[in-house]
């Protein structure tokens, strides 16, 4: 069996590959879907990291592709009465929070995130309960039961604001669950955190040797970083940030050669804002490589066509989001606190 194993030692099942389809395939299945999302008043909300024919397909019919802050807030404000997220769970469960009255459906349930799974709920409580002064801001790739453990939920478009903002008010922080992006965040704004160990697949294996071997091959490139990639590869970056911030800055840029340290499903929209621009992948070999992921989300990868045609068309427990109530109703309240948050930013 493929497995992996976290920061907190503990062992998962890597997923499966969906199928690879024909072109007959693909044509069948995406008409199918135009006619499922008609026939349930629905919408597709699909993250920056699913595939180059998912993202196109979002926007031919209406839907958004986004990070998971804009998908939030796209999915509760779009009129649709059922949400087709094409993402992981963590992106589902968040749409049920925000949207309890639409149905939220997944091409599949099992699209995880190493960063979910890496905090557990008890744990997590457990770990908290040993700092009961400290403010708790989770990050938005949590479970919805940590959610409801936190005063704050935040995704990496606002981190550093958000924690600059907490520490000017004299909060003493826990950041969960991603190690480096709470590393950096710890150092851009200098505030106390404590900070759970958990760390992205794709993010990761990023590997600065090799990196540093590219940024001679291709001396001209800036060479823009999401900041869940390890201390050493931010260290070299010209840009740092989040999904959105990284797709302003590849078109925004002067370079023509762009090397972009994040999962590749971005270059679907990096390459619409910048087609005239060359944009390489970091390296994931090198020594110490694994390439588990090679730059590319399994779990996103779960979200294939036939996996959403299968959502639409079954619905029922093996594709929709449920959420209790009285959990949903605490995790509102931190994930209200960051739209609010983020949209006194705008
Ligand atoms: S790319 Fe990393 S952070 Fe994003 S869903 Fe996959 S494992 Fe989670």
């Amino acid at each position: 069996m493929n497995e992996f194993i976290d920061f907190n030692q503990s062992i998962y099942p890597f997923p499966t590959k969906p199928a690879v389809l024909d072109d007959a395939e693909k044509s069948f299945y995406r008409q199918q879907i135009k006619t499922l999302l008609k026939k349930h008043n629905a919408v597709i909300v699909a993250h920056y990291y699913t595939d180059p024919e998912i993202q196109a397909l979002a926007e031919e019919t209406g839907g958004c592709v986004a990070d998971s802050l804009e998908m939030a807030r796209f999915g509760a404000n779009h009129p649709a009465s059922t949400l087709l997220v094409a993402g992981v769970r963590f992106m589902g469960e968040t749409a049920k929070i925000l949207s309890p009255q639409k149905t939220i459906l997944m091409p599949t349930l099992e699209a995880e995130c190493s960063l979910d799974l890496g905090c557990p709920s008890d744990d997590f409580r457990q770990f908290c309960a040993q700092h009961p002064e400290r403010t708790v801001v989770v990050y938005a790739n949590t479970s919805a039961a940590v959610k409801a453990q936190a005063d704050w939920v935040v995704t990496s478009s606002i981190a550093v604001e958000l924690i600059d903002h907490l520490d000017s008010q004299g909060k003493k922080i826990i950041w969960a669950p991603d190690r480096h992006l709470g590393n950096y965040v710890q150092q851009q704004t200098g505030a106390d955190i404590l900070c759970w160990q958990g760390a992205c697949i794709v993010h990761d294996e990023f590997k600065i040797q090799s990196l540093a071997k590219m940024r001679m091959l291709y001396p001209a490139a800036a060479l823009l970083v999401h900041p869940e990639s390890p201390q050493a590869i931010v260290e070299l970056a010209d840009v740092v940030g989040s999904t959105s911030q990284l797709i302003k800055a590849a078109q925004s840029l002067p370079n023509q050669e762009l090397i972009v340290a994040t999962d590749k499903g971005i270059f679907y929209k990096m390459q619409q804002v910048c087609p005239e621009k060359t944009l390489l992948i970091a390296p994931t070999a090198g020594e110490g490589a694994s390439c588990r992921t090679c730059a590319h989300c399994p779990w996103m990868a779960m979200n294939g066509l036939q996996a959403i045609a299968q959502g639409l068309q079954e619905m029922g427990a093996k594709h929709e989001i449920h959420v209790d109530l009285e959990l949903r109703q605490q995790a509102l309240r931190p994930l209200m606190r960051m739209l609010d948050f983020s949209t006194l930013l705008k």
